[in-house]
């Protein structure tokens, strides 16, 4: 996700990749950090982000985001289950730890303007930890090339779960773009030109999962009924 020093996300891998150096602090920092490690580390993180940051009371809120991160999941390998926490503040961001931890802000949810846009946000972080970026960023020095190929990855890997999930995924292309304009530019994350050209070249390939999705019959609905919620009327 595009993020800002002092973001949720930033804030959280900081921490992590702290946490770990301080328990290991005479091992190499290029040996490997086991994955169950990462995510007992990243699972106490979670923790202490939940007890010290004001999380959302609002309860459509929660229920969009939980219906979208349930579509995704039911699209992974395992299908096994994540947690999903709405967490006040209007900077829109996002954030996933491994252990299948997520975390999204009202700012971001309020920039998504209907729930196929949610899904490339969350689908983009649930990538993140299904090819394991934070356990390679902790267990070695990573490179701003590295981590923007991780950026990459996680864009196309989003967007073909949100296809397979009956998310549209051309929605993408407007949610990045939408992101570029209210968020920070951030040196880790390709520009919004770059981002929205790889999207589109994959975009074919994604239409295609997503109409066989439809003809299986998957049609997520988790948009809340509460008016005004989603400012976009475009959507069937
Ligand atoms: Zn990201």
């Amino acid at each position: 996700m595009r993020g800002t020093s002092g973001s949720l996300a930033h804030r959280s891998l900081v921490l992590l990749v702290t946490a770990v150096l301080v328990g290991c602090s005479t091992a190499d920092r290029r040996a490997a950090v086991s994955n169950e490690r990462v995510r007992a580390m990243a699972a106490l993180q979670y923790q202490e982000l939940k007890a010290s940051t004001p999380v959302s009371e609002a309860p459509h809120l929660r229920r969009e985001v939980e219906c979208v991160v349930g579509s995704l999941a039911a699209q992974t390998r395992n299908g096994s289950p994540w947690e999903v926490t709405v967490f006040e503040g209007e900077e829109a961001n996002a954030f996933s730890l491994p252990g299948n931890y997520l975390g999204v802000t009202v700012g971001l949810v309020q920039v998504a303007e209907n729930q196929h846009q949610q899904a490339a946000a969350i689908g983009h972080e649930m990538a993140h930890v299904l090819k394991q970026h934070a356990s390679a960023r902790v267990s070695a020095d990573v490179s701003l090339a590295v981590r923007r190929r991780q950026e990459s990855e996680a864009d196309l890997l989003g967007l073909e779960l949100m296809a397979r999930a009956g998310f549209d995924p051309r929605e993408s292309i407007r949610f990045w773009a939408n992101m570029g304009r209210v968020a920070h530019a951030d040196s880790t994350h390709p520009s919004v030109e770059r981002r929205v050209e790889s999207l589109r070249e994959r975009m074919p390939r994604a239409v295609a999962l997503h109409h066989e999705a439809r003809a299986r019959g998957i049609h997520p609905a988790c948009e809340s009924a509460n008016p005004g919620r989603f400012i976009s009327t475009r959507h069937r």
